[in-house]
């Protein structure tokens, strides 16, 4: 059996979706090894036709193309990919030559599909260059060689992985006779090296340099002749042929990414500037969250200002409550408002005391819980990690309960509360922290008292406390002044008055009234753990202070806020990915001969895919490393102005926003590279070639 046989093949174009041209029609033919055929006919006779379906680049026709005994019809993808690598090679008219990549880099092409190692690659690419007369021509473009030149490439390329079958379409048709000649050497020697070399030609004079005439018109076979003895040339082309076909891998993502890279290059200006759009997307995107952290550490910041870093309040929510507490407590409850019902329209009735007419305020959260702790909570909290020790105080909270007497003159304050250990010497601007029986009193409450705030030390006041439930009142010595500066506590709010635990508790005890501590402090051992503890006492389900709950709230307002500002940045980010996406469909369309190619050498759909990916992924990262450089150098010069003003910074950049910032900008690019990339797996390599 001959090595190519070809039986009753017909081929049909379909024309729109009725008609049908019939290109070919009932060729029979059969070639050996070591021939060198020339097909010749008018143009527009089927020689074309007929090379592309020798070549496995078109599969639909009728009837047997058997090579080596295979039927190329029946071949499945993976087969046909393993033809092309290993049994075919192709060289055309125009030469199609991958622009933007270098000498060696286009003969080395099908080797690096099959992801032959570098060297191996190398040395055997430059062993034919060198032999076709090309020797130090490897890191030269396509663009700056001659026609013949350009041919000889073209021949190292089809040759490189030793395939069985030359296929030339019209290799010397831009090429002047002179040239033609030197090429149409070298395709003699390629036949006599023992491969079947089938050339197409229109041109006589060609045709009479092989060993058999095969003659087509309109697709028929009109006439197969041998002819004379082939010209005797001088042997200056010896293929070494491969001992072993590595043939069986594929393209690597690496090689995909360094093809991506180089056709970058050659488009430099155009992909600077798709780099350039897109990072300005991700630019306001990592803006917007540096902007969102910058408040939010500026608020934190200055909400601890004045709180002992050691120290972790905490106070009872219901949660915490033991059910018994709970009971105990509702029990009260229900027997208070029992007493202090009223008969609502019974005339004569004491509204004015009826304390439902009464609105009662809670005040901030975390400031006078009604509820108290009791021994299980206690020791709950006490066992936590790295807690040194525990310190019970009491707070109230009450818009109009809580007062001063002086000299018969009463003066309301909102927070009664008992010294903590956030309440510092430093807060103090006149007198010292109280001993027993003793309390300190906000700046504000001093000076509505008596004009010069500091004449209060040592006045003796009566105290009014509201525990919730009921009053308890005291006669105590004023003994500091306390500045609450920029605490954000209730007492950088309002007036306020304090006292030790230990003078509380005998009030309370003096008035009959059991009262218990209704928040604690916490004393961490080291100022590393006091965040880790603050979540831990917030995990149990009790509440923080104040200060941490409005700065909660705050977070949270912030975060929506936050992500409300880089939704509308990401919006540019749609706009790049269109613009990707639009840049991308035109490459494919710029590359449509380079894509060809590819798949005339063995490339699968899924190479060409991760080229394109490849592409739009370095775009994605280019843009995506310049947006977060854009927005560091923003983000500086914007804190060096806000800070030389507010003596604070607001941009707070972290690595993960600019990790973030760059991961968004890759996945964003290769969601709009895939569409693009698809488009050009699917090409039609007969139709890819024929635009070249
Ligand atoms: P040659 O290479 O000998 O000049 P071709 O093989 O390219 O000729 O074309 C043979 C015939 O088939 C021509 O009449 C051409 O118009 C037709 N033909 C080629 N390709 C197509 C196609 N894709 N659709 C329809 N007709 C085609
Ligand atoms: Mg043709």
């Amino acid at each position: 059996m001959a090595f190519l046989e070809v039986k009753k093949l017909n081929k049909y174009y379909p024309i729109g979706t009725q008609k049908k041209f019939h290109a070919l029609k009932n060729v029979d033919l059969s070639f050996e090894k070591g021939e060198l055929v020339s097909i010749i006919g008018e143009s527009g006779s089927g020689k074309s036709t007929l090379m592309n379906l020798f070549g496995g680049l078109d599969s639909k026709f009728d009837g047997e193309i058997l090579v080596d005994g295979e039927n190329i019809g029946e071949f499945t993808e993976k087969q046909m990919v393993q033809y092309h690598k290993e049994k075919i090679g192709f060289v055309f008219q125009s030469f199609n030559l991958v622009s933007h990549l270098s000498i060696i880099d286009n003969v080395t092409l099908a080797m690096t599909l099959s992801n032959v190692d570098k060297d191996t690659r190398i040395e055997r690419a430059k062993m034919i260059l060198d032999q076709l007369g090309l020797k130090e021509q490897y890191e030269k473009k396509p663009e700056q060689l001659s026609g013949g030149q350009k041919q000889r490439v073209a021949i190292a390329r089809a040759l490189v992985n030793d395939p069985d079958i030359i296929i030339a379409d019209e290799p010397t048709g831009a090429l002047d006779s002179e040239t033609s000649e030197q090429v149409l050497d070298i395709i003699q020697q390629i036949a006599e090296g023992g491969k079947l070399v089938i050339l197409v030609t229109h041109s006589e004079r060609v045709a009479e340099r092989s060993s058999r005439i095969v003659t087509i018109a309109d697709g028929e076979i009109i006439d197969d002749k041998k002819s004379g003895p082939l010209k005797a040339v001088d042997k200056t082309f010896v293929l070494r042929s491969l001992d072993e076909k590595q043939t069986n891998k594929n393209l690597s993502l690496f090689s995909a990414i360094r093809m991506a890279l180089l056709n970058m290059k050659e488009k430099l200006g155009r992909n600077v500037l798709i780099a350039l759009g897109g990072s300005i997307g991700i630019m306001s995107i990592v803006l917007m969250l540096s902007l969102g952290k910058g408040i939010n550490d500026y608020l934190t910041e200055t909400m601890n200002e004045n709180v002992n870093p050691l120290v972790i309040e905490a106070s009872m929510t219901e949660a915490t409550e033991t059910s018994e507490a709970k009971k105990e407590r509702e029990e009260k409850e229900a027997e208070e408002s029992k007493n202090s019902e009223v008969v609502p329209g019974i005339p004569g009735g004491n509204t004015d005391s009826n304390p439902g007419s009464e609105v009662e305020f809670t005040g901030p959260p975390g400031t006078g819980s009604k509820l108290s702790f009791k021994e299980e909570n206690i020791k709950e909290l006490q066992e936590i990690e790295n807690v040194k020790n525990v310190t019970e105080g009491f707070t109230s909270f009450s818009f109009t309960k809580n007062a001063i007497e002086f000299e018969d003159e009463s003066y309301t304050y909102m927070n009664f509360g008992t010294i903590s250990p956030d309440i510092t010497p430093s807060n103090i601007i006149f007198g010292v922290l109280p001993e027993t029986n003793e309390v300190l009193i906000t700046e504000g409450l001093a000076t509505s008292i008596k004009d010069n705030t500091a004449d209060m030390i040592g006045e003796e006041v009566s105290v009014k406390i509201d525990t919730g439930d009921e009053s308890l009142e005291g006669s105590y010595k004023v003994s500091g002044i306390f500045t609450p500066g920029d605490s954000a506590g209730p007492a950088g709010i309002f007036d306020s008055v304090y006292m030790t635990m230990d003078t509380f508790k005998s009030l309370s005890e003096e008035s009959d009234k059991d009262v218990e501590a209704n928040v604690l402090y916490l004393t961490s051992e080291s100022e590393e753990f006091t965040q880790e503890i603050k979540s831990q006492v917030k995990e149990l389900g009790y509440a923080g202070s104040s200060a941490d709950i409005l700065t909660d709230i705050f977070s949270q307002m912030l975060d929506i806020f936050t992500y409300v500002l880089t939704g509308v940045a990401g919006i540019s980010l749609l706009v790049s990915a269109i613009m990707i996406l639009t840049v991308l469909y035109i490459s494919v369309v710029e590359r449509t001969q380079e894509i060809g190619v590819i798949k005339a050498i063995g490339g699968r759909k899924k190479d060409i895919r991760r080229i394109f990916v490849s592409e739009s992924f370095l775009i994605g990262l280019f843009s995506g490393i310049l947006g977060v450089g854009l927005a560091l150098v923003l983000s500086f010069v914007g804190n060096t102005f806000i800070e030389r003003a507010f003596d604070a910074t607001v941009l707070h950049t972290t690595p993960a926003f600019a990790i973030a910032g760059i991961l968004v900008s890759i996945i964003i690019s290769v969601l709009a590279g895939l569409l693009p990339a698809s488009k050009a797996a699917k090409l039609d390599p007969v139709e890819a070639l024929r635009r070249g």
